[in-house]
């Protein structure tokens, strides 16, 4: 192999270099029609009723912590095996995490660990939890759903990994990640390793329409643009006295008015990453069909295999966003496959244990699972483009790695 293999990588085509060009070359470069155009677009694939692109993952989750009105000292609930963005958004708004171990067997946050912290405080300690469809296999929401209601909980699912994923409710139907159905908001990345890739670029689904047009607002500084919402009187924003604005036959806001009524941001998405993000949606069921084939095929050439002591497998519905094998020597495997070229990746730093989680009073040995998890998980190539060829080689090194 005379190219290096990462562990993910962007599939860039020429109709998406097209998307993009076409649309630089238009009127819009920000908050044009490509916006609502991925907006719907994205909506449909997960099959929630509302999609608000942002300008990324991170920022999705931020607007989400915010929307749900997240004030200091809110304790919400996360597992340490994800991204430290799920649990960040929290702090944004002054609130404290709370982390919860993962299962050993699905790496997802454990239902169980989440009920014994809820039983053990009273009603109201807790505000929120956030799943994270880690690797890309699906959380059964509906479990987290019925565990919310029972403790007024909100849910957003971190569905970064997971675009086009799917659980099996309790009636034996599919249920989309990002649905809405469960949680009250989800979020997405287009991180160019993610599924669907804008360079940068973030998405919130949901079903409330009331988040929903909050989340709008939100995106965009606080700013409402909307006659019926207005605060300020009609004389005021027209600039004359009352006096002055009595005699006159109209009681319309003139057409420069908006009102910024709460602290927002700037998380726009472009015009033209949103154009990338649609074009490269068209195939995200191509890609994640070719995932599935690539997850079946390790599955396949390490089942029986004594240095493995667990691996993603074959589940229905995951997305496979990474595949993931638990060895013995995981250091000396990782540097072998580097020095062969195969850049495999780890999957995550427990976040209690970064040095700023760490300061706020996390320790080993709190998250048996996780850590454990940590010292054995490796990330293998894992994206649509990858060729048999390679992932053969992949492999093959790792077995010679083990089997000599
Ligand atoms: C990528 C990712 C994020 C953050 O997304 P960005 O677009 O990089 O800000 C959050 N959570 C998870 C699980 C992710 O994988």
């Amino acid at each position: 192999m005379n190219n290096p293999i990462p562990y993910g990588r962007q599939n860039i085509t020429e109709e998406d270099i097209e998307a993009v060009v076409s649309t630089l070359k238009s009127d819009y470069l920000t908050q044009g029609p490509r916006i609502p155009e991925f907006e719907e677009g994205f909506a449909t694939y997960v099959d929630s009723k509302y999609a608000v692109a942002v300008s990324n993952g991170t920022a999705a989750l931020h607007l989400c912590a915010m929307a749900l009105n997240v004030q200091p000292g809110d304790k919400v609930i996360t597992t340490p095996i994800t991204f430290a963005a799920s649990a960040n958004c929290i702090r944004y708004c002054g609130g404290e995490v709370v982390f919860a171990d993962i299962d050993p067997d699905t790496y997802l946050l454990d239902i169980n660990k989440v009920r014994e912290f809820l039983e053990a405080s009273p009603k109201g300690t807790y505000q929120g939890i956030i799943p994270v469809d880690f690797a890309g296999r699906a959380v059964n929401l509906e479990e987290f759903r019925q565990l919310a209601e029972e403790y007024d909980l909100w849910i957003i699912e971190d569905a970064c990994h997971a675009p086009g994923g799917y659980f099996i409710d309790s009636k034996e139907e599919k249920q989309l990640c990002g649905k809405g159905k469960f949680a009250d908001l989800a979020i997405f990345s287009f991180h160019p390793v993610k599924h669907i890739a804008s360079g940068e670029g973030g998405m919130i689904t949901t079903n409330d329409k009331k988040l929903y047009e909050k989340l709008l607002q939100l995106r965009t500084h606080g700013i409402v643009k909307d006659e019926s919402k207005y605060k300020n009187t009609p004389a005021f924003a027209s600039g004359l006295d009352e006096s002055q604005y009595s005699i006159l036959d109209t009681q319309d806001y003139p057409q420069w008015y908006m009102e910024m009524q709460e602290l927002g941001y700037n998380y726009r998405l472009t015009d033209f990453q949103a154009a990338l993000g649609s074009s490269q949606l068209i195939r995200a069921d191509d890609g994640l069909e070719k995932r599935r084939i690539l997850a079946a095929r390790y599955q396949e050439a390490f089942k029986n295999k004594d240095f493995i002591k667990g691996q993603s497998g074959v589940i229905e519905g995951h997305a496979y966003h990474l595949y993931i094998l638990e060895v013995e020597d995981r250091l000396g495997l990782y540097n072998y496959l580097r020095e062969n070229k195969i850049f495999a990746q780890i999957h995550y730093i427990p976040c209690h244990l970064m040095p700023y989680y760490r300061e706020k009073g996390w320790q080993e040995g709190d998250f048996p699972n996780a850590e454990n998890y940590y010292k054995h998980c490796i990330s293998l190539p894992m994206y649509p483009t990858l060729q048999e060829e390679e992932q053969n080689y992949v492999i093959g090194k790792i077995k010679s790695f083990y089997e000599g």
